[in-house]
């Protein structure tokens, strides 16, 4: 199935074109270029978030191989986890979530997760999910069930044509030229989609991706794999110039670093922007480490995209449902 990037059969979930918002206070701290943040984190449904805009393509493609169950993995704090179970939910689609971690305390997602009516099945290691899931795909075909597997973060090349769309649709048409993006980036649809949208566009914007968790080497050889895929499915090929800085993971996925809690309070206490410790706020850090060391010229313009995620500061214990709180 070929998909444009624009494609009118893309599920609508979405609420677009996401705002572009101005920081004047943070750059009156740092100095240097102009900076703006796009709200992807307002992108609507399930609390916001990148994963939204995957998975409007991901699910139209399930839909139309007539799927009654998606399947997909994650961690317990899984935001990919969460969109998916929402967005089935609306579609009626019996959900499966493969989901691994533990934490002391009850993730505000996988409260949401559960309230939204999916089927959790926790495993202890990140390595048995893939094949937990498709374990549970094939007794579900076996019960004559059609189940649609989603790959983790959904980075499929079909999934990254929700970024492609995000800059042909939203970012070429504001009315401003970025001389960069900084986003976060993990599973690699966010920044593929991104590269291959900015070359569509024609735009010379460089796109850099803070890694959340894994080496640079080992992303940028995932973009580059997503990149040729989105370049199959619009018959072109792309010359992408892919920049990862894993200079900003600290102790790993998840494990919040100092730099990423200080990026944190000044962007609160700037400009009133939250952001998560999994993704975000390691992604500002490297953007403010750079403006600080000069690396922008004043009359240059520096977009941030939010990727979402801010459910992560949440737990959601003593939050039984239905019960008063006050
Ligand atoms: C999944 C996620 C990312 C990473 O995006 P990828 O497309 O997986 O690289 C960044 N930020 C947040 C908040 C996410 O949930």
């Amino acid at each position: 199935m070929k998909f444009s990037p624009i494609d009118e059969s893309r599920l609508k979930f979405g609420f677009y074109p996401t705002p572009i918002e101005e920081m004047p206070r943070l750059r009156a701290v740092l100095g240097g270029p102009r900076l703006f943040v796009k709200h992807d984190d307002y992108t609507g449904p399930a609390f916001g978030g990148n994963k939204v805009r995957k998975l409007e393509f991901v699910l139209a493609a399930a839909q139309a191989e007539k799927a009654d169950a998606v399947l997909t993995i994650g961690t317990v704090r899984s935001n990919h986890a969460r969109v998916t179970a929402a967005l089935a939910a609306k579609l009626g689609l019996e959900c499966h979530l493969i989901l691994s971690g533990d934490f002391p305390n009850t993730p505000a997602s996988l409260w949401l997760d559960n309230l939204y009516g999916a089927k959790i099945h926790r495993v202890m290691a990140r390595e048995e999910r893939a094949s937990t899931m498709q374990r549970l795909a094939d007794e579900l075909r076996a019960q004559g069930r059609t189940p649609y597997q989603i790959p983790l973060g959904a980075s499929t090349p079909l999934g990254a044509l929700g970024y492609v769309r995000a800059v042909t649709a939203e970012i070429a048409m504001a009315n401003i030229h970025f001389d960069a993006v900084f986003h976060s980036t993990s599973s690699g649809g966010t920044q593929a989609g991104l590269l291959a949208g900015m070359e569509m566009a024609g735009l010379s914007t460089k796109v850099v991706g803070v890694s959340a968790d894994d080496c640079a080497v080992e992303i940028a050889a995932r973009v580059a794999q997503i990149v040729a895929g989105i370049g199959e499915a619009l018959d072109r090929i792309f010359q992408p110039a892919i920049e990862v800085d894993a200079g900003f993971v600290g102790e790993g996925y998840g494990v919040a670093t100092p730099e990423g809690n200080q990026a944190t309070e000044l962007l609160a206490r700037t400009e009133g922007i939250v952001l998560d410790p999994v993704y975000t706020a390691k992604a500002m850090a490297a953007l403010i480490a750079r403006v600080r060391q000069g690396r922008f010229a004043a009359d240059q313009n520096v977009l941030f995209l939010h990727t979402g995620g801010q459910m992560a500061l949440f737990s959601a214990d003593g939050n039984k449902f239905g019960e008063r709180q006050i």
